[in-house]
């Protein structure tokens, strides 16, 4: 038997480590950011779009994002998706800093880690719904069968069964949205980001969509993080909720 120690956790508190009592396993959460500042530089004139953004999530957690228009809310999105990189500070996604990664690493985590969907839905207007969902398969090794049986249960989980063989211009706007939102999940990621999902959308059908998320997060424990000028609509949903002001999280409201 090792002889028992103290050592120290991130924590900052002290255990006694026996091979009975071993130090509790600390799981990072599954996204963290540190002092996360993102400067874009137009000429000679630069824009602070994110200043010193720092909060974390849990795995299965729903944060809504929310602020005025040009607050930062797609800036903090598609840092955490890695379609854009910080200027300074970092992004933990389960512990492991992904600001620093170079581009082919940036393409590996959205096509593995991140799902995204967006205010306009971004499905290609040539190809079924199906062949949608199914797309972000063609550049993994999955076979296709296995790809077009993954995009065929998907499409029926968003209650689409009826829906497979059509082309985006025979769907609603709900119904594109959730072929998108099917597509985002095609490859199992660990969390799903949507920025204004319901933006081009009724609103019965908005709530409709959130619900969709909401639901995928509740039972599936899917990690969401969605952005929405509209609060209200997040409240319904979200476990906590930030607001941005300027580049600056102005509150972070725990529901
Ligand atoms: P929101 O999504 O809340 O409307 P954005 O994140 O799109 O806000 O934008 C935040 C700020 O950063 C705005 O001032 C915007 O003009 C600026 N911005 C966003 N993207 C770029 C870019 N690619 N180049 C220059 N400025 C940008
Ligand atoms: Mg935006």
């Amino acid at each position: 038997m090792t002889a028992p120690s103290f050592r120290w956790t991130e924590s900052g508190e002290s255990h006694l480590v026996t091979e009975e009592s071993p130090i509790p396993e600390e799981t990072p959460p599954l996204v963290e950011t540190r002092g996360l500042t993102k400067v874009y530089s137009l000429g000679k004139v630069d824009v602070t779009a994110l200043k010193n953004i720092d909060f974390s999530l849990s795995e299965g957690g729903f944060l809504g994002i929310t602020g005025a228009s040009g607050s930062g809310k797609s800036t903090l999105l598609n840092c955490l998706g890695a379609l854009d990189k910080p200027s300074s500070g970092q992004i933990f996604i389960r512990g492991r800093d992904i600001s620093g990664l170079n581009n082919e690493e940036m393409a590996l985590y959205r096509r593995h880690s991140a799902g995204m969907i967006f205010q306009s839905f971004c499905i290609l207007p040539a190809y079924t719904a199906k062949e949608n969902v199914a797309l972000p398969l063609l550049f993994s090794e999955v076979p296709k069968k296995e790809r077009l049986a993954r995009a065929d249960a998907l499409l029926d989980q968003m209650g689409l069964a009826a829906r497979k063989e059509h082309k985006p211009n025979e769907l609603s706007g709900g119904e594109q949205q959730r072929v998108a939102i099917a597509r985002a999940l095609v490859n199992n990621p660990e969390i799903l980001l949507a920025d204004e999902p319901t933006g081009n959308l009724d609103s019965r059908t908005s709530s409709e969509i959130v619900g969709v998320l909401s639901e995928l997060n509740r039972r599936q424990n899917l990690t969401v993080v969605m952005v929405s000028h509209e609060e209200g609509l997040l409240r319904e949903h979200a476990g906590e909720i930030i607001r941005l002001h300027d580049g600056e999280i102005r509150e972070h409201i725990r529901l």
